[in-house]
């Protein structure tokens, strides 16, 4: 625990989110106090499945819908922006992420699957998304290893890898090299806005100019305190991890059937997710959904057979920081000056650096890398 209880500004959780605008801040000299309930990357953006997105999910794009891929659809030019900021983190951060941007391929096995990747990807065109539409021998050409049945897809070069087990305390190591301040295991328990702000943690308080929520899934929660409504809330889901094998896959897979991503890692071990959900039991932990372990399982094999003969090591779940629109809540809550959001939803590995980059552009009073205010889903003040 720090000996300062005072901070400019008070980053609460130790996220990505939370650790990249630590660093963002830190490093242009802003004097910063990270606090974590538990360890630094310990949650969702340690336990994610290292997928550099650029595409509107395609189990999502089938069940919400057309309309809501359409509002969803923006999100992916700050998507954009994020990735070109990825491409630079390990030389800024001097350390290796395993940042690669292998490409994504999504592959279809019929007719109603290729309309969709196509149509999808008209969509994504739009918003300055590169994809390319591929027929069965240029898929299979470009991916070898997929099942001889696929008749088609889409490439999308810029989609990619990183290891998530690296990423988060690369910017937590960055951030305290500038001057960031940690405060593992201390949870923010409430919160007042007077001429400052002060932050109860279960180990003392905290005062600060302005505060950060980067909570992930609990940001509803810490929002509260200072009297904002968030539709963000935890949605458990769950990713499998094979034994290492010798390089079969080398882009970022999906399926235009269903809740599928796949990528083989540095070590040679295989992820696989899709966001399956896990169980929520009563005590409010989490454990493994074995009908969504063997649901997820099935997809994979019946798109890369290669891969059936290998032995899942573990399966873990964990929340994803969800809401309904997908849609980023990103900077000064209206109604709350001083109160800023850094949440980028479902898909926050790919998107929380450049989040992250928002929050702190908008703090050091500079013009946001991505014109976050005309995306963000930020709370609108009470009407009275
Ligand atoms: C299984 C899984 C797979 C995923 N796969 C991908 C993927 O492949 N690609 C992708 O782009 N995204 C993926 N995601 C989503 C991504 O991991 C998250 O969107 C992202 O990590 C969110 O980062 P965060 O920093 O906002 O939240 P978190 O990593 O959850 O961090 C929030 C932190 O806030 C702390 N906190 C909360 N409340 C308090 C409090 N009151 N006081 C102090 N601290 C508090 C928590 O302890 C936590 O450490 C996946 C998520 C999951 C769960």
């Amino acid at each position: 625990m720090p000996n300062n209880t005072g901070a400019d500004v008070i980053v609460i959780g130790g996220g990505l989110a939370g650790a990249a605008v630590s660093w963002y801040l830190a490093r242009e000299g802003v004097d910063v106090l990270l606090v974590e309930r538990g360890e630094i990357g310990a949650r969702a953006s340690g336990a994610n499945a290292g997928s550099i997105h650029l595409q509107i999910p395609v189990a999502e794009y089938r069940s919400l819908g057309r309309k809501w891929a359409e509002t969803f659809a923006p999100t992916l030019s700050m998507m954009n922006v994020g990735v070109d900021l990825w491409k630079s983190l390990e030389d800024k951060l001097e350390t290796p992420l395993e940042f690669r941007q292998c490409g994504g391929i999504i592959a279809a096995r019929t007719e109603q699957e290729i309309a969709l990747v196509r149509e999808k990807a008209a969509l994504e065109a739009l918003q300055g998304i590169e994809s390319t539409e591929l027929d069965a021998g240029e898929l299979l050409e470009r991916a070898p290893y997929l099942a001889a049945d696929m008749i088609g897809g889409a490439f999308y070069p810029d989609e990619g890898k990183a290891n998530p087990l690296l990423v988060t305390r690369a910017f937590a190591r960055a951030a305290e090299r500038h001057g960031t301040r940690m405060a593992p295991q201390t949870e923010v328990t409430g919160m007042v806005r007077q001429q400052a702000f002060t932050v109860t943690t279960s180990r003392g308080r905290m005062s600060a100019q302005r505060v950060i929520c980067a909570a992930g899934a609990d940001a509803g929660h810490v929002a509260a305190m200072v009297g904002l409504e968030l539709p963000i809330r935890g949605y458990p889901i769950q990713v499998s991890v094979t034994e290492p094998a010798a390089t079969i896959v080398d882009h970022l897979v999906y399926s235009a059937a269903g809740k599928l991503t796949l990528k083989q890692m540095a070590n040679g071990t295989c992820l696989i997710g899709g966001g399956w959900p896990s169980d929520l039991q009563a005590d409010g932990t989490l454990a493994v959904s074995c009908r969504s372990m063997s649901d997820n399982l099935e997809l994979l094999h019946s798109v890369v057979p290669a891969l059936a003969g290998l032995q899942i090591v573990r399966t873990w779940p964990a929340m994803v920081n969800g809401n309904e629109s997908w849609r980023p809540v990103v900077g000064e809550a209206p109604s709350c000056p001083g109160f800023y959001l850094c949440l980028f939803p479902w898909m926050g590995f790919t998107g929380g650096p450049i989040a992250a980059h928002c929050v702190a552009d908008l703090i050091l009073g500079r013009t946001p890398k991505y014109d976050v205010a005309s995306l963000s889903d930020l709370p609108r003040p009470h009407v009275e």
